[in-house]
């Protein structure tokens, strides 16, 4: 037996939290991002369980990317560039058929001098307008004189991003939604592109012809309580070792947790070189059988230690801990590391065995 941690990934749950979201939309499509390997669940089992769905509309943050979706799918599928395209990537758009995202005047820029020297985009561009976020995209006030450039080679997207859709109350949302109106009416025969995945829970206003959720594929982000999404993995370690402490002595490095009675401790094939945070060090819990055990002293590369007081009976060398999955929810994993799913899940490495059901 290997006493690697695993992360076992859930692919009908991914599938399943994509159909939930589609179910949110009225009309239009719901597309996937998975970027960053499918949010560190595997880029290539996720779009080929996705596709197999019906999602046909992908997004990338780089072209690597896009050509890894378009390796794994074959020639169907769009495949969306967020980050937009470099000077000498034409080839790579025009043989791999991505669709580039311009989020610049100089992107717009190679863009045309592409299609000025024969290039061809068999599956169109986006245009993507910054309506606050002030991180890429074209400022909203040359909205008009885009519109004129365009003529004659229009995009088949118009997009933007909103900064703050994980908080329905936030006055942003209004705001960069009036924004992004001002953009589309420029625009009324193209498609229209807003709604991350908190903004696909902020209602139809906001959704447009197509969404692009990431991180509630996976079963992350802060859905209304009566739409539950599904854990995209289970993040798992084996104990190594059961030992007990006397009362008065500590654990791990910088001696930070000291006990205050004689307790039971397991040590878990798990650290920060696995992507683990250390800032979840006396802060975060696994599960054994969904009984919590919090972590004692601080996370090391290859090893935590836990309190397993509440799972005696079933703690012992080669059964696994639960530190992400249906017994320790991904947000409040990372909120008691102090960050966010996103980090959780994008930052496991390659150490973590990634098992597909
Ligand atoms: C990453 C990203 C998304 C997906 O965001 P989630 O919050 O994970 O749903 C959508 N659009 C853009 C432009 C992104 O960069």
């Amino acid at each position: 037996m290997s006493l690697r941690p695993r992360a076992r990934i859930h692919l009908a749950n991914i599938v399943d939290n994509w159909r939930t979201l589609q179910a949110e939309q009225v009309a239009g499509t719901t597309a996937a991002v998975v970027k960053a390997d499918a949010y560190g669940h595997g880029i290539k089992d996720v779009v080929e369980a996705l596709h197999d769905a019906g999602c046909d509309h992908f997004f990338v943050a780089h072209s690597f990317e896009g050509e890894q979706v378009r390796r794994a799918l074959g020639s169907h599928p769009i495949i969306y560039v967020l980050n937009g395209p470099g000077p000498y990537e034409e080839p790579l758009y025009r043989t791999q058929a991505l669709t580039p995202v311009i989020n610049s005047d100089h992107q717009f820029q190679t863009l045309v001098t592409w299609l000025q020297t024969g290039g061809k985009l068999r599956n169109g561009y986006a245009l993507h307008f910054d309506t606050g976020m002030n991180r890429l995209g074209l400022p909203v006030s040359d909205v008009t004189s885009i519109a004129d450039a365009v003529i004659g080679m229009e995009p088949t997207l118009i997009l933007s991003h909103l900064a703050c859709a994980e908080d329905p109350e936030n006055g942003m949302n209004a705001f960069q939604l009036k924004q992004f109106e001002t953009v589309t009416e420029k625009f009324p025969a193209i498609a229209t592109s807003l709604a991350n995945s908190g903004g696909v829970w902020l209602g139809k206003d906001f959704h447009g012809a197509l969404t692009r959720p990431g991180i509630a594929l996976y079963g992350g982000g802060h859905p209304p309580d009566n739409r539950p999404l599904k854990p995209g993995m289970t993040l798992e370690a084996p104990i190594l070792q059961v030992r007990q402490v006397a009362a008065g002595e500590t654990v791990g490095y910088d001696a930070t947790y000291r006990f205050e009675e004689k307790t039971w401790l397991a040590t878990v094939a798990l650290g920060y070189g696995d992507g683990f945070p250390r800032s979840a060090s006396n802060k975060g819990f696994a599960t054994i059988e969904g009984l919590r055990c919090p972590i004692v002293g601080r996370v090391s590369m290859d090893l935590i230690t836990i309190d397993i007081s509440s799972a005696l009976h079933l703690a012992r060398p080669g059964v696994y801990a639960q530190f992400i999955g249906p017994e320790m929810p991904l947000e409040e994993q990372a909120t008691l590391a102090g960050t966010i799913g996103y980090e959780l899940t994008t930052g496991l490495t390659p150490r973590v065995k990634r098992i597909y059901n």
